[in-house]
């Protein structure tokens, strides 16, 4: 069927939100819970909704805004690209990707990167080579193929990365499903000690759990991984999805505990708010997606590594390093938790203070005495009314994300009305 005019809603009698929110209604598949705002604009760490409210950011797309809205030298990075090359398909060579790849193995390890669109994407194309890895290095009884992940985490919605994702709720009702998952306890080595098996291939580990109630490990927890993982000759991958590119005060988070995994994922953050995936492995390990040594194409994506999308990537890392951005998030983010946890010395809903960098979660207790909230869903919804951007996650966490050129006055602004809408 056409759309004829009749299908176009009437809307002039109503806020430019209301139409916005009633075409959504309309024509939309209702797969969000939103709140009732458009965003019509965005500038540096701050949005703007359609009635001409202005919002600090604490919340950057769920991390994805790493440099804020709009910066300037993404504009012009993506408007030179969009004037001159945006994919010819990837028979082809074209110079941002090339240039990526290299940014990406200067600020981590030596690997080979494949381009996507998503976190989930770029975990898919991790957990397919992983199995390729296991077909290679059969166990005593043939080839090895399980994934173990923990608890908690968070990996994608895909058929695959659904199930690595440790959360009953996001597979329920996808049955059935793909054998070769196991999920267990996170910051628990003996728990993925029992889970090994002889068809164990991988492991797929957040350095800090996004999802999960931003969960920081153990000291120990990912260098001992690290060795188990050598023991038993199993891919380490690192989905560093939520923390990458500086977000956590280093450039990946994996460096926080001085190792290095087989493979690392990343989307969010490296994209900038555009859709950005990135799946590098160590070159042993990539060789098996090589398509001239393994008989043809095994892994692809039409749109995969986009001029417009790598150009802006390349110039996200080049800024991280010409302004100094990834000591700026370590030193930030350290300055504003050693607020927040003073301010919870006399603040009883304050249960937890934790993070890295400026990936930072409150933990909140709303049964507190005299707490002046019930869920921390409240807490946001305050903190929104007060021009305050901020994320709720596994019912008790407020999630602080900001962009990483946030400026110490813009987090105190932010922290303030924060702070009154848990106190008071
Ligand atoms: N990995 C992690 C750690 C994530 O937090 C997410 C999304 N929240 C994903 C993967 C999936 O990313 P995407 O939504 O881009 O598919």
């Amino acid at each position: 069927m056409i759309l004829s005019s009749e299908h176009i809603l009437a809307t002039t009698e109503q806020t430019l939100t209301q139409q916005i929110i009633d075409r959504r209604d309309r024509y939309m598949s209702i797969n969000y819970p939103r709140y009732p705002i458009a965003m019509v604009r965005g500038e540096g760490c701050y949005l703007e909704d359609a009635e001409g409210k202005r919002y600090l950011d604490l919340f950057a797309g769920f991390g994805a805004g790493l440099l804020g809205h709009c910066h300037p030298d993404l504009v012009r990075t993506i408007t030179e690209q969009a004037n001159k090359l945006w994919h010819p398909g990837n028979l082809m060579h074209t110079e941002p990707q090339a240039l990526l790849a290299e940014r990406i193995a200067c600020h981590g390890f030596d690997g080979r990167s494949f381009f996507c669109h998503s976190g989930a994407d770029a975990n898919e194309a991790a957990i397919k080579l992983a199995r390729l890895y296991g077909k290679a290095r059969p166990g005593a009884d043939g080839k090895r193929y399980k994934v173990i992940s923990a608890n908690d985490g968070f990996h994608g919605r895909s058929f695959g990365t659904m199930l690595a994702t440790g959360q009953q709720k996001a597979r329920e009702g996808f049955e059935p499903f793909l054998p070769g998952f196991v999920n267990v306890a996170y910051n628990d080595l003996m728990a993925i000690k029992h889970a090994i098996d002889v068809e164990t291939v991988a492991v797929i580990i957040e350095p800090i759990q996004g999802e999960g109630g931003v969960n920081v490990p153990d000291d120990d927890y990912l260098p001992r991984l690290r060795e188990l993982c050598n023991e038993h000759d199993l891919l380490m991958i690192c989905d560093e999805v939520w923390t990458g590119c500086g977000r956590t005060g280093r450039y990946f988070a994996y460096q926080h505990w001085g190792i290095e995994p087989d493979i690392m994922t990343l989307a969010k953050g490296v994209g900038g708010g555009l859709a950005v995936g990135v799946m590098c492995a160590k070159p042993h390990i990539a060789e098996l997606y090589n398509c001239n040594t393994q008989g043809g194409v095994k892994h692809a994506t039409t749109l995969g590594g986009n001029c417009l999308s790598m150009a802006v990537s390349v110039t996200i890392f080049d800024l991280l390093n010409r302004h100094g951005l990834v000591e700026h998030a370590a030193e930030l983010g350290q300055w504003a938790m050693e607020r927040l946890r003073r301010f919870a010395q006399h603040c009883p809903t304050v249960k937890d203070v934790r993070g890295k960098g400026l990936m930072i979660g409150i933990e909140l207790n709303p049964q507190a005495q005299g707490s002046p909230f019930n869920n921390v869903n409240e807490v946001v919804e305050r903190c929104m009314e007060c021009g305050v951007l901020t994320n709720a996650i596994q019912g008790a966490v407020l999630r602080l994300a900001p962009p990483v050129i946030i400026s110490q006055s813009q987090m105190e602004e932010g922290l303030d009305v924060i702070e009154h809408a848990i106190s008071t």
